[in-house]
Formats: C-alpha cells, sequence, structure tokens
C-alpha cells in the first residue's frame, strides 16, 4: 500500500507500507499529514550525494551502497531464493548464493552441491535505509542477490560495516586518487555511527 504525505501543499508518494523509499530521518519534520505512530518505519538511508533531494523526489527507490570487501555472515537468517534462467527455458530457484557465506570475492560458491560462478556479478551486500528503534537510528543493510535485508542492532554489529566501508575509502584515496569518493565514503560511515552515537528523539 502505498503511503503519501503532504509536501509544499502537494501530495507526494513517500514509499510503501513500511518502507519510506523516498523520505529520509531528517526530513521528516517537512512533511505534513502523515501518522508515524507507531514508528515501525525504515527511512531512506541518508546517502551524502542526495542531500539537496526534497521528500518525495528521490529516484530509485531500492537504492543500495555497495560495502566493499564485507559480506553477509553465514549464520545471518533470512536470505531469500534466486531465480536461475537458461535460455533454452530452464527455470530453477536455488538458495541465495550470498547465503552460504564465504570469503569476499568473485570466486564460485557451493549452494546445495551447485556450483554457481559469478559473471558481471552485482550481488553484494548493501547499505540501504535507517530503521528507528528506541531512540537510535539503526542501519539497515541488504543483499542485493536476493533482496533480503536485516538492520544492525548494536554499534558493535554496525562495526565491520563501517571499518569496511572506511577502509574502501582509504583505497579510493591512497591507491586512485579519488578524494571525492573517499569523502563520499567516509561520510557514509560516520552517518552510520552517528545513527547509534545519540537518541535522535532526545
Ligand atoms: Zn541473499
Amino acid at each position: 500500500m502505498g503511503e503519501y504525505a503532504t509536501y509544499k501543499e502537494q501530495e507526494i508518494k513517500i514509499g510503501t507500507c513500511e518502507d519510506l523509499y523516498y523520505l529520509r530521518f531528517d526530513q521528516r519534520d517537512r512533511i505534513r499529514d502523515y501518522d508515524f505512530t507507531p514508528d515501525v518505519f525504515r527511512y531512506r538511508f541518508p546517502f551524502p550525494d542526495e542531500d539537496g533531494i526534497e521528500p518525495g523526489a528521490f529516484s530509485d527507490h531500492d537504492r543500495g551502497e555497495r560495502i566493499p570487501g564485507w559480506t553477509i555472515p553465514a549464520d545471518w537468517i533470512g536470505h531469500y531464493s534466486v531465480q536461475f534462467i537458461a535460455q533454452a527455458g530452464y527455470v530453477a530457484s536455488l538458495p541465495c548464493p550470498e547465503s552460504v557465506g564465504g570469503p569476499p570475492g568473485l570466486d564460485p560458491v557451493d549452494v546445495g552441491g551447485v556450483k554457481v560462478h559469478r559473471n558481471g556479478w552485482h550481488g553484494h551486500a548493501v547499505v540501504k535505509q535507517q530503521r528507528l528503534l528506541n531512540g537510535q537510528l539503526l542501519t539497515v543493510v541488504g543483499c542485493n542477490a536476493c533482496g533480503a535485508a536485516w538492520r544492525l542492532e548494536t554499534l558493535e554489529d554496525a562495526e565491520p560495516v563501517i571499518v569496511a566501508l572506511r577502509a574502501e575509502a582509504d583505497r579510493e584515496r591512497r591507491l586512485r586518487g579519488q578524494e571525492a569518493r573517499a569523502d563520499y565514503l567516509h561520510t557514509i560511515a560516520d552517518r552510520i555511527a552517528q545513527g547509534y552515537a545519540v537518541s535522535v528523539l532526545a
């Protein structure tokens, strides 16, 4: 079900059910005619390159920022199945290849006895959303292969993701000279950490 609110005297769509794809938490006070109770919503993550975008105006509703060098731990339950399609007209559903864990990289993975190779792969883990809980904004990470998502309950849980983003930022700066990209990744890491630092409702 679509979620709608008023912004600048116009009706805007802010999301679908509990996923507010088109609204960041820091934009809540800018809209009217919407009841945030009970607050069970997942907000759009504040991606730094979207800081100037108005509520409701975001494109790519399900955007996620890749977390290089980090994979979803194998003991996390909740991946969906992934459909495989062969040109000769075969279709198969297998457990998500990212559900079996293993080191980050492009090596083939064994999914229930089937060796799955990666080719033009973009099934990586991503930073997706923020979920308000007990005054903290918990980061929600997702699996780009199957679409499953999990929230990182504590700063300690979020730390490996923060470390991975900062490590990639440092690689961008030192090895590739990409200053802007490095700043961008560090800012995402900062914003993940800030969500756990203080009560955002205080
Ligand atoms: Zn998955």
